[in-house]
């Protein structure tokens, strides 16, 4: 079904990211990223270079000056994880919907001019710590916590599954600076690289996104300047993260979409090639019928996907409505790939093919960005008026 959101501009900039891709995303150099668990940060520079990161930067600072307007993320989802890139995607996504946008809608201009054109260029890559090894679902149950003393915080404490943790040079990171567990005892943080007691653990060993690094990080006594306080007003952390959350909910939205799309392709191509019994696996009416329910999945998703981009860029997408696109898509996106898994027979479970590693990817969409139980927690609360 043809989509109505995107414009003549969308459309060649959808041609730069085709470019990049052919250009930077070769096999070669997706079996390096698996190798090493992790994009090479080269890639990321030329990303920043071609324009494909830093979207939401205002011009002043370097960036597109995309500040509401997720179109021109959707396309680099949709072309890098179209053409078997998950890891890649999830490291330009971390950056541009996880790390840039606590600085842009909530830094200090101090902490503009000092972050966003090193942002926009790969030069300064950012994560976004928020889970603690003893409370991810349960975010007000989280111990890491900053002291304030003259000058700034004294942080100690431990996060874990921080996707990019190792790569990145600064880390946005939720703390507790005052008693007990309201919202207002939160506050959000900028941890540098380099900073004294700041040490990244080891690299997680992951079920998919081998190429995309996720670690833990522990902080025993790191001094934080007071600049470093995101929007430089203690205690708005909570709220602070309930801000994005639309944002990173969508976005997995998205991603969601255009895996489920790409695997619907992929599984297209592949049961119009492969025999058996004398004829293309895509004569028979089983597999026809389920790439039908494929496509009409695809189609459904991007429709709901699409008018959340467009609600999200009139500032009008609630939590409650990014939560239920999130769980819904997530699990469009399972059913499609299982389904385009199986029409592959036992290629579908190697590796070599963008199908097999594109399911392993998809698992973690389910659970991150907040559980897809955590979120029908937050949709049925808000009927019920709880
Ligand atoms: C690959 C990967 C990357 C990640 N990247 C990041 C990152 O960049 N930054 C970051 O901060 N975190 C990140 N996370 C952490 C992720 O957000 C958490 O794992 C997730 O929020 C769940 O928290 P948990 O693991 O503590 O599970 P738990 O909270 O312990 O949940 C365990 C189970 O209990 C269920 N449950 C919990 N509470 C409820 C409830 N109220 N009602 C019903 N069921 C409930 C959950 O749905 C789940 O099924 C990442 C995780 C992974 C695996």
């Amino acid at each position: 079904m043809q989509r109505k959101i995107y414009d003549e501009d969308h459309e060649a900039f959808r041609e730069v990211v085709k470019e990049f891709v052919r250009r930077y995303a070769t096999n070669e150099k997706r079996e390096q990223w698996e190798r090493d668990g992790e994009v090479d940060r080269a890639t990321m520079l030329a990303a920043g270079e071609q324009g494909l990161i830093g979207l939401s930067v205002p011009e002043e600072f370097g960036g597109a000056g995309m500040i509401q307007d997720y179109r021109f993320r959707a396309i680099v989802n949709e072309e890098v994880i179209g053409a078997g890139h998950g890891s890649l995607a999830g490291a330009l996504g971390i950056q541009d919907d996880l790390a840039v946008p606590y600085i842009v809608h909530m830094g200090t201009q101090a902490q503009k001019e000092k972050w966003l054109p090193g942002m926009a260029t790969g030069e300064v890559l950012g994560a976004l710590a928020m889970t603690d090894p003893g409370a991810g679902s349960d975010l007000r149950g989280v111990t890491t916590n900053a002291k304030k003393v003259d000058g700034g915080y004294i942080l100690n404490g431990a996060k874990t599954f921080i996707s990019s943790g190792k790569t990145a040079d600064i880390v946005v990171t939720f703390v507790k600076t005052g008693e007990g567990n309201r919202p207002d005892a939160f506050s959000l943080v900028i941890v540098e690289n380099g900073m004294e007691g700041f040490e990244h653990g080891k690299k997680l060993s992951k079920m998919g996104f081998h190429g995309w690094d996720t670690a833990e990080l522990s902080f025993t006594d790191v001094f934080i300047p007071e600049e470093n306080l995101i929007g430089g007003v203690e205690g708005h952390g909570f709220v602070q993260l309930m801000k994005n959350l639309p944002l990173e909910r969508m976005s997995i939205g998205v991603s969601a979409a255009a895996a489920a799309e790409a695997a619907y392709k992929w599984t297209l191509d592949y049961t119009k090639e492969r025999m058996a019994f004398g004829q293309p696996i895509a004569g028979f009416q089983n597999t026809r019928f389920r790439l039908a329910d494929m496509a009409t999945t695809v189609d459904v998703m991007w429709t709901y996907v699409d008018r959340a981009m467009e609600l999200y860029a009139e500032s009008k997408l609630t939590a409650e409505e990014a939560a239920q696109v999130k769980f819904w898509t997530t699990e469009r996106e399972w059913e499609v790939l299982d389904q385009g898994v199986q029409l592959h027979g036992g290629y579908g479970y190697i590796t070599e093919y963008p199908i097999a590693r594109a399911f392993l990817d998809a698992r973690v969409h389910r659970i991150y960005g907040g559980t897809n139980e955590v979120m029908r927690e937050l949709v049925s609360r808000q009927l019920i008026g709880k």
